[in-house]
Order: C-alpha cells, then structure tokens, then sequence
C-alpha cells in the first residue's frame, strides 16, 4: 500500500512556545514517538534516525532550557548566530554544534573553531576555506554535501547532476570528512511533491555510492524538518533537523534563510 503520510506545513508558524523544561519534554517526547511511528511505517529502526533540534533564533536560555530536557545537538543556520550561542555555552562540554546555513568564506574560520558537523557545503570556494582554517586549528569537521533536489533556483545546494565532480573533488581537503547529503524538500503541503524531493537524494546517494573516492561514506542522508520528517524518514533519513516542533514557530520567515535570490556568490 503506498504510503499517504500528510506533511504538517500547515502547522507552520503555530507551533506552541516551548517555555520551561516540561515543555521541552513533551515536545521532543512528541517528535520522537512520530519518528517511531514512520520507522515503524516501513519497517527501519528507530536507532538510525537523529534527530537534531534546530535551535535558529531561539535565545541562549531558551537552549539551556532544552539541554536540560535532553538535547545535546543544536543546529543553527547562521554561522554569526551559532558562534556567539557556542562561546556564551562553552560550560556545557557536551554539546556538538550543527551548522546547516549557507556559508561564506568569510565566515568559515568561524564554523572551523567549533562546530562538529557543517550540513550545507556546496562549493568547492568554500571546502577550500574551511580546509585551510580546519588545519590552522588542527581540527576535522563532518560534512554533508547539499544537494538542491526541489530544482527552484532560490535553493541553495548543488544541482543533482553536479554532484559526482563535486564529489570527485573533495579529498583534497583532507579536514573535511564527508557523510552524506542534506536537503530541503519543496515548502509545499503536496506531500507527493515534497516526497519527490527526497526520493530523488536517496537515488542519487545510491547511484553515487558505487563510484565515490575511497574512504568516502555517503551513509547519511539529512532530510525532513518539523513540516516533512515523517515522510522524510519514510524514504531514508538518518538524519531529520527538526525546529519549530521543538521549540516553537519562530518570527523570522524562512525567506530569511532561503532567499528568492541567492547571493552572488561564485561557486
Ligand atoms: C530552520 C531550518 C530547519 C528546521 O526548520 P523547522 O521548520 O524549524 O523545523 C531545517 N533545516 C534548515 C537548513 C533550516 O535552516
């Protein structure tokens, strides 16, 4: 039978405050029973789903609240926004920082000094940046390549057909070590449509996989927010960046972080 999992786009901008630990609770309880439900849909393991709390625009109590309900990941797409959160929570030792905006060189020596993961990387500009501050800082970082799946030009991320070169390229910096994709399905309530999008980054993970650099892992697929994880999971994710439903509807519109227009950055 096929699967007919609604996405929750129509939450968007109602999802309650969460305002004290108890909040937190239940709403990670929440999200987590809904990861259960769609593994359960097609038979995967819970365990090989994590889920990262994106905590973009929230202040640093409001973190804090969530550490203490359990949250040891935050993802944020701003780079400024996650260093300053990063410095101000240096006592908490076992956070790990999850970068998954769009950068700019001029931003990576920031992301090279502490966070673990960066999820948006889509040129080489920029691999090259983060290489060289990584190895000033004698530090590696896990990366997942962005891949641009809805084909709207105001996406950041590579064109599918883009990728294998891309991919080809990247063991020359050797900081940077490569997970797998990530993604941002179309903001569309047609669930057929957003499921497209991450059918098509786990086929092209799959057809990739074969002929990938040594050494190179593209196990990880980092799709689904708090509008589409359910059908995100359904067609693979490892990994589902999760907001709203955690901590709230923000103020900020997304155009704030997915511009009409991306800048004009040369890749
Ligand atoms: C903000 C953001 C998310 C989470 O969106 P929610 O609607 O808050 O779940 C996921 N991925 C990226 C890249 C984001 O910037």
């Amino acid at each position: 039978m096929p699967l007919d999992t609604p996405t929750l786009h129509d939450q968007h901008g109602r999802w309650p405050q969460a305002e004290n630990v108890e909040d937190f609770r239940r709403n990670l309880a929440a999200v987590r029973a809904r990861i259960a439900a769609a593994c359960e849909r097609v038979g995967r393991d819970a365990a090989g789903v994590r889920l990262l709390p994106v905590s973009k625009t929230k202040p640093e109590a409001t973190l804090r609240l969530a550490y203490a309900a359990g949250c040891r990941d935050f993802g944020e797409n701003k780079p400024q926004e996650a260093y300053g959160k990063w410095e101000a929570m240096t006592d908490l030792a076992d956070l790990r920082w999850s970068v998954i905006g769009h950068l700019q060189t001029n931003k990576a020596k920031l992301v090279a000094r502490f966070a673990a993961e960066f999820q948006a990387l889509d040129s080489l500009r920029v691999a090259q940046a983060l290489d060289r501050r990584l190895q000033a800082e004698g530090r590696g970082l896990d990366v997942f390549v962005q891949v641009n799946t809805s084909m709207e030009a105001s996406k950041y991320g590579l064109p599918p057909d883009e990728v294998a070169a891309f991919l080809r390229a990247l063991p020359a910096f050797s900081s940077l070590r490569v997970r797998g994709f990530m993604t941002l399905a179309v903001l569309s309530a047609q669930a057929a449509q957003v499921r497209q999008c991450f059918v098509r980054l786990r086929e092209l993970r799959d057809r990739l996989r074969q002929e990938t650099p040594g050494g190179m892992s593209l196990d990880e697929l980092s799709m689904g927010m708090s509008g589409d994880y359910e059908i995100a999971i359904e067609e693979g994710a490892t990994v589902v960046r999760v907001g709203q439903a955690i901590f709230g509807a923000r103020a900020t519109s997304n155009d704030y972080y997915w511009p009409s227009a991306p800048e004009g950055e040369a890749r």
